[in-house]
């Protein structure tokens, strides 16, 4: 099939190169100014900037049957117009929502998924009163385009807010968050098919580093069932929602056996990636099966399964060489902070994937020094 992807990073090279395995033919739409590295070679590359007519940009892409996305900020009226060409998956209708951080969490609410405690605000008294509800520390985050941390403050106190309420008028809508005790951070990978089959992959348990994800540990250790219950309800209940076709990311915070939503992620995720070398069918296959109606394959682990992300920085040589190692690498320049690749491990036991997950950790970022 002829699959065009939205975003032009790694996870959309990631998921056009498990696709070139199976035959698919891709071409990507870019934004103004979009880095393409990642995806150099894979495919037609498309700027689209507004000007050009949406069925023009349809037969520039080479006619696509389906068109999906690497990331949630995408034009919105772009793929609603594409939609009347062919599929759209996961449906314009769920990145619409996903993509703005008041509309996900009045969803979650409206369906009974537990979330951080949460307000909306546009102006700064309504900043001032909904800090002072939730109480410090408080996440403050903008509805749209945060991601890794950023676009987000995190309050101690009432010079923090004073602060920020005076930033107010140029800031965007927000998200006001009480701060979640949680005792950890988990994620689940979720997959529907075109036809209605469901996936889920064991959840990870996931910890990062100044708001980004460092590492992911696979299966999560000590899931008691009664946790895995509610992560297979939260994930069944928005499948079936939306009808959903394709990869739904959620990010958890395990918080004394109850789990809240945080994120939702309307594509693969950087949580998932351990599934190239550990798993029976990976995250970007399983969502090229599911938007081309194929039965999506088993979610199973063959090994104890980890990640750690290289944020800003390559691995040394002797470290990839490891035969229990294999090196990710995205093709994109180092900047500090920046996600350029990964290094996905494999253990036969836990106690050695816990042991090799601290080793490289600390052989990547000695000290604990800031990123
Ligand atoms: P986010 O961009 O929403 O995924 O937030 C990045 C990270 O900040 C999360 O993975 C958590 O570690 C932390 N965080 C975000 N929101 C909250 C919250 N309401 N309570 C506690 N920690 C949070």
């Amino acid at each position: 099939m002829r699959i065009a992807i939205a975003g032009c990073g790694q996870l959309a090279r990631m998921v056009a190169l498990s696709g070139w395995e199976m035959g698919h033919q891709f071409s990507f739409i870019a934004d103004p100014g979009e880095g393409v590295d990642c995806i150099a070679g894979l495919g037609t590359i498309c700027t689209w900037d507004g000007e050009l007519a949406i069925a023009e940009l349809y037969e520039a892409l080479g006619s696509p049957d389906v068109v999906t996305i690497e990331k949630e900020h995408v034009d919105l009226a772009l793929m609603e117009g594409l939609a009347a060409h062919c599929l759209v998956a996961p449906s314009p209708e769920a990145i619409r929502v996903c993509q703005h951080r008041g509309r996900e969490k009045t969803l979650l609410q409206s369906l009974g998924i537990l979330t951080a405690p949460f307000h909306l605000v546009e102006d700064a008294s309504a900043l001032i009163d909904a800090v002072n509800n939730v109480g410090y520390p408080a996440f403050v985050k903008s509805c749209e385009q945060g991601y890794d941390g950023q676009n987000q403050w995190h309050l101690k106190d009432a010079t923090a807010l004073d602060d920020l309420a005076q930033q107010m008028p140029s800031l965007p809508p927000l998200v006001v968050e009480g701060a979640v005790h949680f005792d950890r951070e988990l994620s689940l990978i979720a997959a529907r098919s075109v036809s209605g089959d469901i996936v889920l992959y064991p959840l990870a348990e996931n910890r990062h580093r100044e708001g980004i994800l460092l590492r992911s540990e696979v299966p999560a250790p000590n899931v008691p069932d009664s946790t895995l219950e509610q992560a297979m309800q939260i994930a069944y209940t928005l499948l079936e929602h939306w009808s959903y076709i394709g990869v739904l990311s959620i990010e958890l915070f395990d918080e004394g056996g109850k789990l809240r939503v945080n994120e939702l992620a309307p594509r693969v995720h950087n949580s998932g990636h351990w599934s190239q070398d550990a798993g029976v069918t990976s995250q970007f296959s399983n969502h090229i099966r599911a938007i081309t109606d194929c039965k999506p394959g088993s979610t199973e682990l063959t090994e104890y399964a980890g990640m750690v992300n290289l944020l800003g920085r390559s691995a040394d040589r002797n470290l990839v060489n490891a035969d229990d190692i294999s090196l990710h690498w995205y093709t994109k320049s180092i900047r500090s902070r920046r996600k350029v690749g990964h290094l996905n491990v494999r253990a036969s036991d836990r106690q050695q994937l816990q042991q090799r997950l601290s080793e490289i950790e600390a052989a990547l970022y000695p000290g604990n020094e800031p990123l």
